[in-house]
């Protein structure tokens, strides 16, 4: 039998594909016709379709980046080295309450730009005039689960949960590859009872919910001393955690907290280096883990982390779990790359995160021609400690090829870079 004309076929030194035994093909080939892997395993040497051989190199899963406000690129290094609360109240909601719509859709198809090089397939997004993430994301070919961030309490927020609600039930039939959800900002900027309306609204329509729990100290205490709940807790009272519920950091858990998780079957959106860089601490993901609950990777936006780079997010990770148990042999690399994959898309839902025939064509080729990728003697261990986005040449998102041999085909990448840079010096005073 010989592949269908419109069958794409790419082989490579080695395929990493993902999967819970850690299989691994050397060489390898996988291939995909429409949106759907049709198969993954060891080179077949037939010809018809198209072929790209990217020699030296690997094949492995699309990453999936859980927590992102994209187009805060447009903010990245804006205030950099301040205090979380009094970064966001006296640097950033000021510049934010100016962004407009356009402004959001050129930061988010920024970051995108961004996110295709290195490797990144699907992003989970909380941010205002989120039709404009949704759209960026739309134009860049890439999967995106899309959240308007909600504050407040009283009719205005209901007012805004309302339309948030309407905005995202709506997505999906003007963007194939967005999915809408509801975000929820924090415990510390929404009400009790806006926190529960929201649950309300998810549940009757189907729609994930994306917030952030336990990032800071200051958080717990400020939440504590309102509530006298940990913000996990309040989250569970108040009907927020689920299935479908991401939550952002994670940080400072406590047991009870922990069992809390794992019982709603919520997954945790780790990012390991948001939170060194804002000196939040380090989440518990072995305890996380051990307990049964899913644990994902983000990157929080780039006004925070400052780059999109989820190779860095895995490598950090595994260091710090290392560095929590005093052990280097507590987390290793197939443990990385099992949050920046199949993790994440559990979390969102969606089936990649694993290359496997019937699986998403959402993959990525990386070449190792170079020296800090030289040898690679085991191939999980490099793609982990040693690849670099840099090292992206060819990132698939539903058999679309986004970056082909390193060039990007979705957008004019350097119009975009020049609007972003302008953009970004009108927002912030700083041509
Ligand atoms: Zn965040």
């Amino acid at each position: 039998m010989s592949p269908g004309h419109d069958e794409v076929v790419m082989t490579a030194e080695v395929v990493v594909t993902g999967d819970a035994a850690g299989t691994v093909y050397a060489p390898g080939e996988v291939a995909w016709s429409g949106d759907r892997l049709v198969y993954v395993g060891p080179p077949r040497g037939r010809t018809g379709g198209r072929r790209i051989a990217v020699g030296d190199g690997a094949i492995l899963p699309g990453l999936v980046n859980t927590h992102n406000h994209a187009a805060m690129a447009l903010l990245r290094g804006y205030a950099d080295d301040a205090r979380l609360m009094a970064w966001l109240r006296d640097h950033i909601w000021p510049v934010e309450a100016r962004m407009t719509a356009e402004d959001v859709y050129v930061g988010t198809l920024l970051a995108c730009l961004e996110m295709i090089r290195g490797g990144t397939v699907a992003f989970a997004d909380m941010y205002l005039h989120a039709d404009a993430v949704a759209r960026a994301a739309d134009a860049a070919g890439l999967r995106a689960f899309v959240a308007r961030g909600l504050v407040g309490d009283g009719p205005e927020a209901e007012a805004a949960l309302a339309r948030a609600v309407e905005e995202a039930r709506g997505f999906a039939a003007r963007y194939p590859l967005v999915e809408g959800w509801l975000g929820p900002h924090a415990p510390y900027t929404c009400s009790p009872a806006l926190l529960e309306r929201v649950a309300d609204q998810a549940r009757l329509h189907g729609l994930g919910i994306h917030i952030h729990l336990s990032e800071s100290v200051e958080e717990i205490r400020e939440v504590r001393a309102r509530y006298g709940l940990s913000p996990i807790a309040l989250a569970q009272r108040t009907g927020i955690l689920g299935e479908r519920t991401l939550v952002a950091h994670g940080v400072h858990l406590d047991a009870e907290d922990i069992r809390l998780l794992a019982e709603s079957r919520a997954t945790v959106a780790h990012c390991p280096v948001s939170n060194l860089k804002l000196g939040n601490g380090t989440a518990p993901v072995l305890d996380l883990l051990a307990a049964g609950v899913n644990v994902a990777l983000g990157s929080d936006g780039p006004a925070s982390t400052n780059t999109l780079d989820l190779f860095l997010e895995m490598r950090v990770a595994a260091w710090l779990q290392k560095t929590l148990r005093g052990d280097p042999a507590a987390f290793g690399a197939r443990q990385a790359l099992a949050l920046a994959t199949r993790g994440g898309a559990r979390g969102l839902g969606y089936a990649g995160g694993v290359l496997e025939p019937g699986a998403p064509a959402d993959l990525v080729a990386v070449r190792w021609s170079r020296p800090h990728t030289t040898p690679h003697t085991d191939p999980l261990s490099t793609v982990v400690y040693a690849t670099q986005a840099s090292d992206v040449r060819y990132t698939v998102v539903a058999g679309r090829l986004l970056l082909d041999d390193g060039r990007v085909t979705v957008v004019d990448e350097d119009a975009v870079l020049a609007e972003a840079r302008e953009r970004a010096g009108r927002l912030t005073g700083r041509p």
